[in-house]
């Protein structure tokens, strides 16, 4: 790593990985795609008990508090132990949102059962006709005395199908110039009347996420995030938080221990040339981790990371993807196109991974997108 522990962050790592080690089931470690809920929840409440949901979230709303070293050695040990990946919605994207955004009654609501994991959430940003294009978004919802009806559909919802919330970008004001002043951010029940949700299968094979569809869908007054037709502001910050999150060094780290456990198995580890590339990588991997410290470090100010953000989304999510690369260079004749190889050092399952890393240069606006944000907020350049 770029920095040594402290004696007591030394004492922290070493609690983390004992806790891990004896806490988190085998079934659940390396885990290539994020397992079924009724797998994946129960250590989601285990690490809630500990206190360890969180480290990221101020005590006061039931997070850990952690320092942000603490916060870097939890990402560096979850990735040592193989830990799979946790639903983030609710901890990394609405539970901050609420905390900066939301009302009194909004936070007393809903951030005590994201720490608990009893509810799920999603995010309802893309739709067939919007995407990277977010402010041409279609889906209604029309204020009526103290609700609102909530009419269009939303895709690419990650989790949808096992989600109990979500919270939505909807339109409000269809006639407003420009068109992201007529956009409001609504928190919906996915249990409600209505509200249909069909599963997608990825190429990867898993159904990570589904279509859902809004059909005069009864939305509480109360549900309103911020203003009306404020939602863009608070889309966006959001926005900043996903990016940062998703770019966690926690799978580039696993990734890389994948790397070296293959290139182990296949022998390609004697290659001078690929232990280059393997130095090369590792050396980005530290890079990553180093970005992220500092970007955590803006975004623990209390306030929504800006276009910053987007800097360390097209690192982090290019580098996984050049290390899945790596990986099949690592298994060479090995490689399998669908199914684990089994090692004299346990099975590693090199073709999903190298499949799932397609998606992390789309999700949360894609790498085009990114750079678009940099070159116009970050360095001025003219549209
Ligand atoms: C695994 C996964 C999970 C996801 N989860 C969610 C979720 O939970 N909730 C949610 O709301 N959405 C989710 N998404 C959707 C994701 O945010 C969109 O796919 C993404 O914003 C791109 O939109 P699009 O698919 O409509 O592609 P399009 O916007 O149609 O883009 C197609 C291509 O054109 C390029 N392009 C578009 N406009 C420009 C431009 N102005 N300049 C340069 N290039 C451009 C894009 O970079 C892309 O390569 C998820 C996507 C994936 C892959």
């Amino acid at each position: 790593m770029f920095r040594r522990d402290t004696p007591q962050e030394a004492q922290f790592r070493n609690e983390v990985r004992t806790w891990l080690e004896a806490n988190l089931p085998h079934a659940l470690r390396g885990r290539t795609t994020r397992p079924h809920p009724d797998e994946l929840m129960p250590f989601y409440h285990t690490l809630s008990r500990k206190g360890w949901i969180a480290p990221h979230w101020p005590k006061k709303y039931g997070g850990m508090g952690a320092t942000l070293n603490e916060q870097i050695i939890m990402a560096a040990e979850m990735a040592h132990v193989g830990a799979p990946n946790l639903p983030v919605q609710g901890l990394n994207h609405i539970g901050p949102i609420l905390m900066e955004f939301g009302n009194e009654a909004q936070k007393a609501r809903h951030l005590p059962p994201i720490i608990e994991g009893s509810l799920i959430w999603a995010q309802g940003y893309s739709e067939p006709g919007a995407g990277s294009d977010l402010a041409s978004l279609s889906t209604r919802a029309v204020p009526q005395g103290d609700h609102f009806v909530v009419n269009g559909q939303k895709i690419w919802t990650t989790w949808a199908h096992h989600a109990d919330w979500i919270y939505a970008l909807v339109r409000t004001d269809p006639e407003a110039q420009p068109r992201h002043a007529g956009i409001s951010f609504l928190l919906i029940d996915l249990h409600s009347p209505g509200i249909k949700v069909r599963p997608i299968k990825t190429i990867a094979g898993d159904d990570e996420f589904a279509e859902v569809f809004f059909d005069n869908v009864v939305v509480p007054a109360e549900n309103l995030v911020g203003k009306l037709n404020d939602g863009w502001r608070i889309a966006n910050a959001l926005l900043g938080h996903e990016r940062i999150a998703t770019s966690n060094p926690q799978f580039s780290l696993m990734a890389l221990e994948r790397i070296r456990t293959m290139a182990r198995a296949s022998g390609v580890i004697a290659d001078p040339a690929f232990q280059d590339r393997l130095a090369a990588a590792s050396i980005n991997v530290t890079a990553l981790s180093a970005l992220f410290s500092h970007a955590v470090e803006l975004a623990n100010s209390e306030k929504s990371p800006g276009p910053e953000a987007s800097i360390i989304k097209i690192y982090g999510s290019e580098l996984l993807q050049s290390l899945n690369e790596l990986l099949i260079e690592a298994a060479g004749g090995f490689a399998s196109a669908d199914k684990p190889i089994a090692t004299q050092f346990g099975e590693v399952d090199v073709a999903t991974p190298f499949l799932q890393a397609r998606r992390v240069t789309i999700y949360g606006g894609s790498s085009e997108i990114q750079r678009n944000v940099v070159a116009r907020r970050v360095l001025n350049l003219p549209n």
